[in-house]
């Protein structure tokens, strides 16, 4: 499983949604039914995948580290091997394992709402003849949870750097980007990002029967999307993991140059 000294990290999460989200799968083919459906759990409850918030998360956390002029590379094109940035510690290099794992996040309510959509061709600015379609949308207000585990949360030593590295990422997405799923550009699929219990498990918490391990931060009770909206992560100890972070990327670039 894992050494003794490493530890394995839980991050309760929310996606809350700001305006109508479409999250969806392949195209239905059945007469009358809406042509571009959302995705489901087997329970029907509408899911966020997992794969598609991390590769947000990925692509974010790049864009972060770009405008600061820090070094990071793309999955196209990534670090070479004893080079690796944090996002290749965080999401996996050419010969380093991903540490995260995100699972699929669920809604709360089953409910949805179907709207109207036109098809438009970019080239003449006007709509495809006969391209009138129905998509599926999870209403503003629907609220998600899921879970974020990251193994070894340390990068050399800086104990917390991987924790921070998320955490800086989603502060970054919910005061920036704020987007998730298709339709952005017609106003769906704004979101926020919200942790809400970090625990972590050590092998010492295995052997002794502690499964829940212990908490390291939890979610303020009142919290206000306005407050999360200009990127505040209202959690205790936030500020120390993304400064171990911070610090890390430093110390990369430096050995680096
Ligand atoms: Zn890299």
């Amino acid at each position: 499983m894992f050494d003794l000294l490493e530890s394995r990290l839980i991050v309760e999460y929310e996606i809350r949604t700001i305006s109508d989200l479409h999250i969806g799968g392949h195209e239905s083919s059945v007469p009358g039914d809406v042509d571009m459906a959302v995705i489901r759990d087997s329970g029907g409850y509408p899911i966020v995948p997992g794969s598609s918030l991390k590769g947000v998360l990925r692509s974010e956390m790049e864009r972060l580290l770009n405008g600061l002029g820090k070094r990071v590379c793309t999955p196209d094109d990534l670090c070479p091997k004893g080079e690796e940035c944090t996002v290749c510690h965080l999401f996996g290099g050419k010969e380093l394992a991903a540490s995260i794992r995100v699972r699929d996040a669920v809604a709360g309510s089953k409910g949805t709402l179907v709207r109207d959509g036109v098809r438009i061709d970019r080239k003449k600015r006007m709509a495809v003849p006969g391209a009138y379609y129905t998509i599926e949308v999870v209403p503003k207000g629907t609220v998600f949870r899921g879970v974020i585990t990251i193994e070894d949360p340390k990068i050399d030593e800086f104990v917390w750097a991987k924790l921070g590295a998320l955490l800086g990422t989603i502060r970054f997405i919910n005061a920036t980007a704020r987007s998730l799923g298709g339709g952005v550009s017609r106003g769906f699929g704004e979101v926020l990002i919200v942790p809400i219990r970090i625990r972590e498990i050590t092998a010492k918490n295995y052997l002794e029967g502690k499964y829940d391990g212990d908490e390291l931060s939890l979610l303020e009770s009142d919290v206000s999307d306005g407050a999360l909206g200009k990127g505040e992560l209202p959690m205790t100890d936030v500020d120390r993991f993304i400064k171990d972070w911070k610090g890390c990327v430093e110390a990369l670039d430096d050995a680096g140059e």
